[in-house]
C-alpha cells in the first residue's frame, strides 16, 4: 500500500469502528421498542381470547339448557300419551316429534359448542404463554440496553474523540477524494481483485494494477472514487 493510503487505512477502521456501534446502539434500542410493542399486542391478544373463552362458555349453557327444557317436554308429552291423559293424542304425538327433533338439533349444537369452548381454551393457554414469552423478550431487551448500551455509547464518544487527528493526517492529494467519499457513505478503500474494484467491479487499466501492486503510486477506482489497495493486502 502506498504511504499516503496508511492515514487514509485508518481512517476507514475509525469510520467502520464507530458504524458498527452506532448499529449496534440502534438495534438494542429497536429491540426494546419492538419487545415493549410484542407486550402490548400479547396483552391484546390475551384480552380477546379471555373474552372468547367467556362467549363460547355462555354459548355452550345456553345450548345446554335449551336442551334441558326439550328434554323435559318431551318426557312430559310422553307421560301425558302413555297415560292416556292427553286431550288430543295426534297433537301431542306431533309436538313430540317437534320436541324431538329441537332435542336432535340441540344435542349437535352443544356437541359443536363444547368442541368451541375447548379451542377456545387452547387459543388462551396460547395467549398466556405467548404473554410470558414477551414479557421475557422485553425483560432481556432492556437488560441489554442497561449493560449493553453505556459500553457502546463509551465506546462512540472515544472514536469520534480520535477522529480529527485522523482526519488531519489525510494527505492533502487524498482530502477531495475521501470528502466526496465520506459524503456518499461509502468506504474509502476498496481492494483490487484480479484487476477490478471488488466494490463496482471496474476494471482498471495495466498502468494501474501494477502501480497499485507496488505502492508507487496512489490510484482511484474510476467509477465508484475508491482509493484502491492491492489485494495482499
Ligand atoms: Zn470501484
Amino acid at each position: 500500500m502506498h504511504d499516503d493510503l496508511l492515514p487514509v487505512q485508518r481512517l476507514q477502521e475509525n469510520l467502520q469502528a464507530v458504524e458498527r456501534r452506532q448499529n449496534e446502539r440502534d438495534a438494542i434500542l429497536a429491540e426494546e421498542a419492538n419487545a415493549a410493542e410484542a407486550v402490548t399486542r400479547a396483552a391484546q391478544a390475551l384480552a380477546s381470547a379471555r373474552e372468547a373463552v367467556e362467549r363460547a362458555t355462555q354459548d355452550l349453557r345456553q345450548s345446554e339448557r335449551r336442551l334441558e327444557t326439550y328434554q323435559k317436554r318431551v318426557a312430559d308429552t310422553r307421560r301425558l300419551m302413555d297415560s292416556g291423559k292427553a286431550d288430543d293424542y295426534l297433537l301431542a304425538h306431533q309436538q313430540l316429534e317437534g320436541c324431538l327433533e329441537v332435542v336432535d338439533q340441540t344435542e349437535t349444537e352443544a356437541l359443536e359448542r363444547m368442541e368451541a369452548k375447548d379451542a377456545a381454551r387452547i387459543a388462551l393457554e396460547r395467549a398466556e404463554h405467548a404473554c410470558v414469552e414477551a414479557d421475557r423478550r422485553l425483560e432481556r431487551a432492556r437488560a441489554q440496553k442497561d449493560t449493553r448500551l453505556p459500553i457502546v455509547e463509551q465506546e462512540i464518544e472515544t472514536l469520534l474523540a480520535a477522529r480529527p487527528p485522523l482526519e488531519k493526517d489525510i494527505p492533502t492529494d487524498c482530502r477531495d477524494g475521501v470528502r466526496r467519499l465520506r459524503a456518499q457513505g461509502r468506504s474509502l478503500l476498496s481492494v483490487l481483485k484480479d484487476g477490478s474494484c471488488s466494490h463496482c467491479a471496474m476494471r482498471a487499466a495495466p498502468q494501474v494494477i501494477l502501480e497499485v501492486a507496488r505502492g508507487s503510486r496512489v490510484h482511484a477506482c474510476r467509477s465508484c472514487g475508491r482509493f484502491l489497495v492491492d489485494d495482499s493486502e
